[in-house]
């Protein structure tokens, strides 16, 4: 028979691999799986592995989790963010969803500056977690949030934190200590390339200035949208935005230009043949991760899934899929 006591002393040698018991979702943060998505690429090399980080299993959907705790964890830390201020950003949308979630945890009212064209159910989610939104210009892009978030802030000053995505060094060091340990210890130190998008930078930037340092030899190469007038929400066409200040592309060993069909494309068929339905970025970064396994005649190639595909319902990438579901039969035959 159990009593209470007994119950209580068992909870407390709850075994080591037992699932995680949280007492705050931001203690759930990081930590995301590595997928074998190796048959993706055709004609590769046996000696080839290609695995993605599936940033979807965050508890706010997305690898900007990461960044927006490490930087609401400095404000708060530096005094900057205390009782009584407004977290105010702008932001394309997963960092928006991560700044919500985090103020709801920690109790500091969220307000955030968006395009009006973002998806909608990023702003249904993001009303969940009870932040406010003020909407820009979807034809200005993530440019026009940036300065419409300029003009709030810039109006009232002392009401507001800004973590400042774009430029805050917290939004890599996040990833130069979470991301990067962790593709570090999940491939065993074998990594041989890093491929992630390009938004602010923070990913790329900070998972791979980790790597480098545990091995110069690992190559960092970003998926880059191959125009300015693109479809892969999240990321940035760089000679047509304004370059985020911890954005510094001679860190990187190469860019791959992504079309954004190609990219589209690649989400069906991961859909369809491995079971994973993820954002437009991450077919991004798997076109340019299969690019660079061609050449390889051996490597590990680690790549970001940002995001899973639900928070897309709405989205361009889905009506596609609609033609690519009627298409099914024909490519079957
Ligand atoms: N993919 C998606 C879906 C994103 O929301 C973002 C962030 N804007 C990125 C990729 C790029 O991440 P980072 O800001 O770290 O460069």
């Amino acid at each position: 028979m159990s009593t209470t006591s007994q119950n209580s002393a068992s909870d407390d040698a709850a075994r080591e691999d037992s699932p995680p018991r949280a007492t705050s979702i931001l203690e759930l943060v990081g930590n995301t799986p590595l997928l074998d998505v190796t048959r993706m690429g055709d004609e590769l090399s046996p000696k080839v592995r290609i695995y993605a980080k599936l940033e979807g299993f965050n508890p706010g959907g997305s690898v900007k989790d990461r960044a927006a705790l490490w930087m609401m964890r400095q404000g708060i830390a530096s005094g900057e963010l205390r009782e009584g201020k407004i977290v105010l950003d702008s932001t394309s949308g997963n960092t928006g969803i991560a700044l919500a979630m985090i103020g709801a945890a920690l109790g500091y009212p969220v307000t955030l500056v968006m395009p009006d064209n973002v998806s909608v159910e990023r702003k249904k989610i993001i009303s969940a977690y009870g932040a406010d939104v003020i909407y820009s210009s979807g034809m200005e892009g993530s440019d026009g949030a940036i300065i419409k978030c300029r003009e709030v802030l810039n109006a009232d000053p002392d009401r507001y934190f800004k973590p400042d995505q774009y430029f805050n060094p917290n939004n890599p060091q996040a990833h130069y200590e979470s991301t990067g340990p962790e593709i570090w210890e999940a491939t065993g130190g074998s990594i041989t390339h890093f491929v992630a998008g390009i938004g602010t930078g923070g990913t790329i930037m900070g998972t791979g200035r980790y790597l480098k340092e545990k091995n110069p030899a690992v190559q960092v190469i970003a998926a880059e949208p191959d125009d300015a007038l693109h479809g892969l929400e999240g990321l940035k066409h760089m000679a047509s935005s304004i370059v985020p200040g911890i954005y510094h592309e001679e860190e990187l060993d190469g860019k791959v230009p992504v079309p954004t069909e190609d990219a589209y494309d690649l989400c069906y068929r991961l859909g369809e043949e491995l079971g994973v339905v993820v954002g437009q970025s991450s077919g991004a970064a798997l076109y340019a991760a299969l690019e660079v396994a061609r050449d390889l005649d051996e490597g590990v190639v680690v790549l970001i899934f940002c995001d899973f595909g639900d928070r897309y319902l709405s989205t361009n990438l889905w009506h596609g899929w609609i033609d690519w579901a009627q298409s099914r039969e024909q490519r079957r035959k």
